[in-house]
């Protein structure tokens, strides 16, 4: 009897030469979950723990070829984005996703490393928005949410889902903001869609840790991938990344 294929994610994103974020915390996320990765390759980084110190894009044409060899093999159930580095490897992967309607996509914009150097040439605000249609999900914490809604950072959480809207708007189906850059007790993500908006919240850890964000979309897009609808797949991962924080963080002070 032919066994059925172990269901992949494919992740299009960017290498991370010190493994702390990137294709590496990728991979490793969705080992965890039991799932396959496909892999798209955008750039490839030469990075250590404190900063940025060579990025390479990967040529559009190679990121697309990438994308349509994984999804010809009828495995992968879900797509997620991290780094795009340039505006033609955004229009690419657009250009593909557009032939595969049906598989939901996870995309965790990546404006800039967390040292400040830019990961995405052009105007992102711009290239987010023609990808927006196509997603099941967009992550932005609140400075990346800021930027794409064309605002300043929010301020509270009115703010927040306001700038959410704009995204919802522009073609996204659902967008959940990340709190973990916010202050408090405790560390609170928006899930706001047209039917409105969840709360997702569990106990701030005084650490951090580099490639959360990818780790979050990632394990949410596993999760999609397993069958799990949205606000589960949102708890599920969130459980995962509080767990990964609390294992290999390190104090920030706080
Ligand atoms: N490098 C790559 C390849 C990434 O994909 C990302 C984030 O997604 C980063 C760096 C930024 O990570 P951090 O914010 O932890 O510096």
């Amino acid at each position: 009897m032919a066994m059925s294929p172990a269901p992949q994610v494919l992740v299009v994103a960017g290498s991370d030469s010190s493994g702390g974020a990137g294709i590496a915390r990728d991979v490793e996320t969705l080992c965890r979950f039991g799932l396959r990765a496909a892999l798209a390759v955008t750039a490839v980084t030469a990075q250590t723990s404190r900063r940025v110190v060579a990025v390479e894009p990967m040529p559009p044409a190679l990121v697309e070829s990438q994308m349509r060899a994984a999804l010809s093999a009828g495995c992968v159930r879900t797509v997620k984005l991290g780094m795009l580095g340039l505006t033609e490897t955004a229009d690419a992967v657009r250009a593909v996703l557009e032939d595969h309607p049906r598989t939901p996509v996870v995309i965790d914009p990546v404006l800039a490393s967390t040292s400040g150097r830019r990961l995405l040439e052009g105007d992102a605000a711009a290239v987010y928005r023609r990808l927006f249609p196509l997603a099941a999900l967009v992550t932005p914490n609140v400075p990346e949410l800021g930027l794409l809604a064309g605002g300043p950072p929010a301020g509270d959480e009115r703010g927040a889902i306001g700038q959410a809207k704009v995204l919802l708007a522009q073609g996204a189906r659902a967008v959940l903001v990340k709190g973990g850059h916010a202050s408090g007790a405790d560390a609170a993500d928006l899930l706001v869609t047209p039917e409105g908006v969840q709360r997702f919240v569990l106990p701030r850890l005084a650490v951090t840790l580099r490639g959360t964000g990818c780790a979050l979309a990632s394990g949410i897009a596993a999760q999609l991938a397993l069958g799990r609808a949205l606000p589960e797949a949102i708890a599920l991962a969130k459980e995962w990344l509080h767990d990964l924080m609390a294992r290999e963080g390190s104090p920030d002070g706080g």
